[in-house]
């Protein structure tokens, strides 16, 4: 037995109360049998109301039935079970009253204790709000994988959704396609009008593709005047036509501009996932013999492969 204080039950009252993070006494079924601590007021509103109330009662079912499953799951296993998790006004029924929860992450590391409660099992759950630590997680995410100056995907972002769409094709057989297209004579473009401008002109063929692609094609600048776009449930039939328009709209948009007296092409090349393929690079090899050809077929066209 480790050595304990001789502590009045209302020491340890008070010793529990002062407890940073609250720890709920939760049961079987889902109710809140005790709230032990939640002094840290910088992260935890008054929580108090929630004594002898059910997940039924408090929350939306969905997230009540999560927050039971994971009860189980814990007097399952007997040992620490942690969990992530979500919270914010919508997924609360009854609020006691009080402003609404901003939205909030917490961690929740969950107990299943020795002895029964109001006889029912029951665990005993720490949440600790980890708001901060997820947003910024969220943002380097986001950093990681967009590129700066068009806001596309960038080329790791890419390679990983290439390779998760090989997969998909590789079991079910789902047809994807990929378009790599590439700005004609983009030198002269820097060269005549500056390096911003070509920053610009980089920018406005993003932007086309952001408008005319459907939400789930996925583009991406691959880098300098080089863009990737891929097109999962599409297959090389169909997507010829979406490259051939998106060809017209960034000489459009490159026309606009201003750019050089006769505007400013794009040549691209297609290719789709093939039965043969070995691994995800070998439809962007395609796609980029295929970009070759269209480049010396004489420029602003889409070939394919
Ligand atoms: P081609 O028709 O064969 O594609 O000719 P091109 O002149 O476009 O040749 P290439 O694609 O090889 O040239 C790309 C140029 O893009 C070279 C480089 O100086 C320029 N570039 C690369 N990254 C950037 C960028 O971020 N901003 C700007 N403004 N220019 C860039
Ligand atoms: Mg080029």
């Amino acid at each position: 037995m480790p050595h304990l204080p001789a502590l009045s039950s209302q020491e340890i009252a008070s010793v529990l109360k002062a407890l940073p993070d609250p720890a709920f006494l939760l049961t079987r079924s889902g109710r809140y049998a005790a709230i032990f601590g939640g002094a840290d007021v910088r992260y935890y509103d008054e929580i108090g109301f929630l004594a002898g109330r059910t997940m039924a009662e408090l929350l939306v079912p969905a997230k009540a039935e999560w927050f039971v499953g994971e009860i189980h799951k814990a007097l399952a296993t007997r040992s620490l079970h942690v969990v992530e998790y979500g919270l914010d006004s919508n997924d609360i029924l009854y609020k006691g009253g009080r402003t609404p929860l901003k939205a909030s992450w917490f961690e929740g590391r969950v107990q299943a204790l020795e002895f029964q409660v109001d006889g029912e099992d029951a665990v005993l759950w720490v949440a600790s709000n980890i708001t901060a630590r997820h947003q910024l997680e969220a943002q380097l995410r986001l950093h990681s994988e967009i590129d700066e100056l068009s806001g596309l995907y960038n080329r790791r972002k890419l390679m990983g959704s290439l390779t998760e769409h090989y997969q998909v094709f590789a079991r079910y057989g789902t047809p994807t396609t990929l378009l790599i297209f590439d700005i004609d004579h983009f030198k002269n473009i820097n060269d005549q009008f500056g390096h911003l401008f070509g920053d610009k002109a980089i920018r406005a063929a993003a932007d086309v593709c952001r408008d005319e692609l459907r939400s789930t094609d996925f583009p991406a600048r691959l880098g300098g005047d080089e863009f990737v776009v891929l097109m999962p449930h599409t297959n090389r039939d169909q997507a010829a036509p979406i490259a051939e328009r998106l060809r017209l709209r960034v000489a459009e948009a490159l026309l606009r501009l201003g750019a050089v007296g006769g505007g400013a092409t794009i040549s691209g090349g297609l290719s789709e996932f093939l039965a043969g393929d070995a691994h995800a690079e070998d439809v962007l090899k395609r796609a980029d013999d295929a970009l070759y050809r269209a480049k010396r077929g004489g420029r602003n066209r889409i070939a394919s492969v």
